[in-house]
């Protein structure tokens, strides 16, 4: 199949909004003869105006091929196998192979179980490689020696008319990889685009399938989705497309008697927003902490209160229930128990544990967590008015590190 071709007097994109340190991957690969392309992300990015977060280039060398042109390359991954391509010693950029997802019997290469592809390693031509990626708009070809586009999928007339729209038939592309549910989310707010009608409604019908994920990976595009800058929207969304009962089932049901929670969940993620466009740190710990709050909330009704079990059993359990859909390392898990379990200090305003409070190192998320419950409690306002005032003595350096 042929491409449909745009020059850059149809695209409009100038070299100079090219990281200029692309040219010494892309004149190593196209002096020894093989095709390297601009793609995904960035390509996107920047034929919607935006400014793209990094350049990822794709090109017909195999990654063995890749790694013996430069001194500085090393191959990474498993499921996707990938090169960096160090440029200096703390800049690199990834350079991949043309993929095919036509049907292969090369297990070690290529696996799919009940429709989902698990191992993607098998090389193609860049017509299959265009196939086998999720949006159209994720799918064109910027040739780093022409300048051309090369479009096999449309994509062009859908950045142009701001579609969001799958490649494949959205039950098959789903079925393949459940994550693109959660990416056609991202992207559409992110991008401010709008999912076609099909897709749309193919997420309801087959949200249940996110299930089939590894609990590592979804940690990571939950991550995504809500410290995206988008959180607020996100969440509503994953909500209506059904997807979050999937992601956080204990807590999806208790949100259905304790709407307030839903308040709870919006107030936080407009403040982890709000963080994001000012460019200050945000901890996965927390959005975590908040999403399992209302879980920590019922068990601790019912079994940390009678003293029938101790706050650190009631941690473990929610953990490993949880973790059965989204895997929460263990680094992070230490900072949403000391923030849960430091709320009850910010009832005590005596001076001896003011001082003990903000001398710990979690002061601060658990404090932004206090605020946020005050947000939605009357109970805790002048609590919250007095550490407002409290914290502002907190030196700042700390401030931007913990949370
Ligand atoms: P972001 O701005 O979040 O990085 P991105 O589109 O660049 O968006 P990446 O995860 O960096 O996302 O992936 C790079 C490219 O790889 C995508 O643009 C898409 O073409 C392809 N891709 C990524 N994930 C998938 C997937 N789950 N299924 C199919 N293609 C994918
Ligand atoms: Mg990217």
């Amino acid at each position: 199949m042929n491409p449909k071709k745009y020059s850059q007097k149809d695209h409009g994109i100038q070299r100079s909004n090219i990281d200029s340190d692309i040219d010494i991957v892309a004149e190593t690969l196209i002096g020894n003869g093989y095709q390297a392309f601009l793609v995904g992300g960035c390509l996107r990015d920047m034929l919607l105006g935006k400014t793209p977060k990094d350049f990822d280039i794709v090109t017909e060398a195999s990654p063995n091929e890749i790694c013996s042109l430069f001194s500085n390359a090393r191959i990474i991954g498993k499921r996707f196998k990938i090169v960096h391509v160090y440029v200096n010693e703390k800049k690199y950029f990834e350079v991949s192979t043309f993929r095919s997802d036509v049907k292969k019997h090369d297990k070690k290469k290529f696996k799919k179980v009940n429709g989902l592809i698990k191992r993607d390693n098998i090389y193609g031509t860049i017509n299959q490689d265009a196939f086998r990626r999720d949006f159209t708009i994720n799918s064109l070809y910027y040739d780093l020696d022409s300048g051309i586009i090369h479009d096999y999928v449309d994509g062009m007339n859908d950045i142009k008319n701001k579609k969001l729209r799958l490649i494949k038939k959205p039950s098959l592309s789903f079925q393949e990889d459940p994550v693109r549910m959660l990416r056609a989310i991202r992207f559409e707010t992110k991008l401010g685009l709008k999912l076609t009608d099909d897709c749309r409604q193919t997420i309801k019908n087959m949200s249940h399938q996110i299930n089939g994920i590894s609990p590592y990976r979804l940690f990571d595009e939950v991550l995504k989705i809500m410290h995206s800058g988008h959180g607020v929207e996100n969440y509503k969304k994953l909500r209506e497309e059904k997807l979050f009962e999937h992601l956080f089932p204990f807590t999806h049901k208790i949100l259905e008697d304790f709407s307030i929670y839903d308040d709870f969940f919006i107030c936080a993620l407009r403040n982890t927003d709000m963080r994001i466009k000012d460019g200050l740190h945000v901890n996965p710990s927390f959005i975590y902490a908040v999403f399992l709050w209302p879980y920590y909330k019922v068990l601790e009704d019912k079994y940390i209160n009678n003293n029938s079990r101790s706050i650190d059993d009631v941690f473990r359990h929610i953990i490993e229930s949880q973790s059965k859909y989204i895997s929460i390392p263990d680094f992070f898990q230490n900072t949403i128990f000391s923030i849960w379990s430091l709320q009850s200090s910010f009832l005590n305003l005596s001076k001896r544990n003011i001082h003990y409070l903000t001398k710990l190192d979690k002061f601060r998320a658990a404090y932004d967590f206090f605020y946020i419950r005050s947000q939605i409690n009357d109970e805790f306002k002048s609590y919250a008015d007095k550490w407002y005032e409290i914290q502002k003595n907190v030196k700042s350096v700390k401030n931007k590190k913990n949370r």
